[in-house]
């Protein structure tokens, strides 16, 4: 029997999810909430997901569309495994899902605190092992645990420098910015760092940001003292058998984060998306105990894969993480 999961907020993340979790043989999408008659919830329809709306204050609104609802995100629910939170941050809605005792994923706009419990399929999938309530972390924050973590385990790490250079908006997003300017994130350090000791504690890692004025992916500049002298060769060769990370070259004729979104296109996955983290073969190297590499996030998929083990994980359908993370990618079209 499949699990049943439902997405409270059909939008940038929501709408990935779904696809990539009714894509598993062992789950399915019984429903999606949406606040308005957007594109969007007509798109849900077309897709087959029964669409309701996401509280009865906005019902009408469906209706004066024409758009049919199921109903609202209070008869979703019950019916409902776990609820997938992907509306934006603070939107409150932990004490509905506590009160019908309903297990719930959060995004990585909230706080680690809304669940103590943040998440990477790599590097705590038991620590989520049948619990209720998990965040997954944000696009950048996944991009670097994917990267990092393996060389922690496997080398160990003294420190990580990593300057995020940020994505503006999402494509679709006409109303952020900056369009023609280099914006500094002047906390410093960024939130970043700690967000990835939110998974791994013990990690020492400091991130400072600058918003660019692109909308495709981030791209992270990274600098890693690690505890033993290797080869750029060996930690290629360890990222090789990391899942989710996949390898650009620079010689190859992609030089920018818009070579690495052409070729995720010719990918035909959904939507052109790249769920793995691209990393530069050309650009990673090291100086005694000191990594340098590049790498490229897109910051509206690589998150996608990562909620479909924590459910996995939470609804105690698979102990092992790497049989999980190998079904997820299996179905989502990652090799
Ligand atoms: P989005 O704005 O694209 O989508 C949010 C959806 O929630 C919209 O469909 C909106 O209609 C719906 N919504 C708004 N208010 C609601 C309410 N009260 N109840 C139910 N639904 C409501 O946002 P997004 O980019 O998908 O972000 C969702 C979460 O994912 C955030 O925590 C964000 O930080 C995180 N995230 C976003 C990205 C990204 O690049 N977009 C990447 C990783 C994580």
């Amino acid at each position: 029997m499949k699990v049943k999961v439902a997405i409270n907020g059909y939008g940038t993340i929501g709408k990935r999810l779904a696809d990539a979790i009714n894509a598993q043989p062992d789950m399915e999408v019984i429903g999606v909430t949406k606040t308005r008659p957007t594109f969007e919830a007509k798109m849900a329809n077309l897709r087959g997901f029964p669409l309701y709306a996401a509280s009865k204050d906005f019902v009408s609104r469906f209706d004066e569309a024409g758009l049919e609802t199921q109903g609202t995100l209070d008869d979703l629910l019950p019916e409902a495994d776990i609820v997938m939170d992907c509306t934006p941050k603070k939107m409150g809605y932990k004490e509905m899902y506590e009160k019908l005792g309903k297990k719930a994923i959060w995004q990585g706009g909230e706080k680690h605190d809304l669940t103590g419990l943040s998440f990477n399929a790599m590097a705590n999938y038991e620590q989520a092992y049948g619990a209720q309530f998990v965040r997954v972390v944000s696009c950048n924050t996944t991009g670097l645990l994917r990267t990092l973590y393996p060389l922690y385990t496997e080398y160990g790490i003294d420190n990580v420098l990593a300057v995020m250079v940020r994505r503006s908006a999402d494509p679709w997003d006409t109303k952020r910015g900056p369009i023609n300017a280099i914006e500094p994130v002047l906390k410093v350090p960024s939130h970043h760092g700690p967000d990835v000791q939110s998974v791994v504690p013990e990690l020492n890692i400091q991130t400072t940001a600058v918003k660019v004025p692109t909308t495709i992916m981030h791209l992270h500049s990274v600098v890693v003292d690690l505890k033993k002298e290797v080869s750029s060769e060996d930690v290629i060769g360890l990222w090789k058998a990391t899942p989710r990370i996949i390898f650009v070259s620079g010689s190859e004729g992609i030089k920018s984060t818009a070579q690495i979104m052409e070729m995720a296109r010719d990918l035909c996955r959904e939507r052109g998306d790249l769920y793995e983290i691209a990393v530069w073969d050309d650009g990673v190297h090291t100086v005694g105990k000191k990594l340098y590499y590049y790498q490229a996030i897109h910051q509206e998929s690589d998150v996608v894969p990562e909620n479909v083990d924590a459910i996995r994980s939470m609804l105690e359908m698979e102990e092992d993480k790497l049989k999980s993370m190998e079904t997820t990618d299996k179905y989502i079209g990652v090799c």
